[in-house]
């Protein structure tokens, strides 16, 4: 339920309604908007029997059932397009962020390496796992701290901020030591207590989808993180598993613009997991910011062949400074600025 008030009601009306809205026993959270100021309520399992009580109250305009299962993170609780900012990189405005980085820190030269160069090319922000989720127990499963050090050397060195996977609650606090934005995998999505966990920080999160998740799990998802307070939420589309395995995944880009209407979090795509090929990386690329993207996370190394993990989706440097030429005009096409030192 939300209760929109009158354009001009007063501070007093406002928190009127919302003493009314406790002594019911839920939750409410005042959103004041350009014109108007919305209260959003939470805590009822189903319709409000005594919202009559609050329709008579002075300065309210209108309530409004909401009906989406999500609540906090649809559009009819906020109707305006949320920015979450990374270090100081809005995500979700007019501007489109770039995220690139290497799959896995391997290395101090090679995180330099790509982190400078990704930099150069027009990244605004370094991704890199120091913690990998991997499909086998036997494969690489990153430098830990280790690699939390590096990328925050990375980080001194390029004035980037750093996105990095945390996977679990225990290394929570080690990795928000060092991380702008947490990244929650895929492969984690539905853990409810790591997303619980990250909503009681107000650390950026990045929500990628599981790649068995619809659309509204994903969103359900989103909502125990800001039901425990976190509102910085960006969700990724990063493919999802369907009858068809030509390709590593399949990249859904038609729930870019769906989420869009019915959330107001940003919205990324990450096109190097969906493909799983560095050679359908850009054109994908391209389709998510036409589609609608507030951004994409790209995976970058230095040299493929020899990288530990997702070599064989990953852009060399001089690949990815070619993409980004072409985002830019993409981008200027449909009237969004690519945020960046380089392109303006
Ligand atoms: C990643 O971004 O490094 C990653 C493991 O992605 P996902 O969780 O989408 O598989
Ligand atoms: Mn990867």
């Amino acid at each position: 339920m939300l209760v929109v008030m009158e354009a001009h009601a007063t501070a007093e009306q406002i928190e009127a309604v919302c003493a009314e809205i406790r002594a019911m026993g839920f939750t409410p959270h005042p959103m004041p908007g350009p014109t108007r100021t919305a209260i959003g309520i939470t805590g009822n399992q189903g319709p409000i029997e005594q919202a009559g009580r609050l329709q008579r109250l002075p300065g309210v305009s209108q309530l409004i059932r909401v009906t989406a299962p999500y609540k906090r993170v649809s559009r009819e609780f906020k109707e305006l397009d949320t920015i979450v900012e990374v270090g100081g990189v809005p995500i979700g405005g007019q501007g489109i962020a770039i995220i690139a980085g290497p799959c896995t820190v391997e290395s101090r030269e090679q995180t330099f390496n790509v982190a400078q160069a990704v930099r150069a090319a027009g990244a605004v922000i370094l991704r890199g796992g120091a913690y990998k989720p991997r499909t086998s127990p036997y494969s690489f499963h990153g430098l830990g701290e280790a690699g939390l050090q590096i990328l925050a050397e990375a980080r001194a060195l390029t004035g980037l901020p750093v996105v990095t996977e945390v996977m679990d609650t225990e290394t929570l606090p080690l990795v928000l030591e060092y991380a702008d934005m947490l990244q929650i995998g895929a492969r984690n999505m539905q853990n409810y207590s790591l997303l619980r966990a990250v909503g009681r920080t107000q650390r950026p999160v990045l929500l990628k989808r599981g790649f068995a998740a619809t659309v509204k799990d994903l969103l359900l998802a989103a909502e125990y993180i800001l039901a425990e307070g976190n509102p910085n939420v960006v969700l990724c589309e990063r493919g999802i598993r369907t009858f068809d395995d030509s390709l590593r995944f399949t990249l859904d880009l038609g729930a870019v613009p769906l989420i869009k209407q019915l959330s107001h979090l940003p919205v990324i795509v990450d096109p190097s997991h969906a493909s799983g090929r560095a050679d359908l990386v850009i054109p994908m690329a391209r389709a998510a910011l036409a589609a609608g993207a507030d951004g994409l996370i790209v995976e970058v190394h230095d040299n493929p062949a020899y990288a530990v993990c997702d070599g064989t989706q990953s852009l060399v440097p001089d690949s990815f400074a070619g993409m980004m030429r072409q985002l830019a005009r993409i981008a200027a096409a449909i009237e969004r600025p690519l945020l960046s030192s380089v392109y303006r």
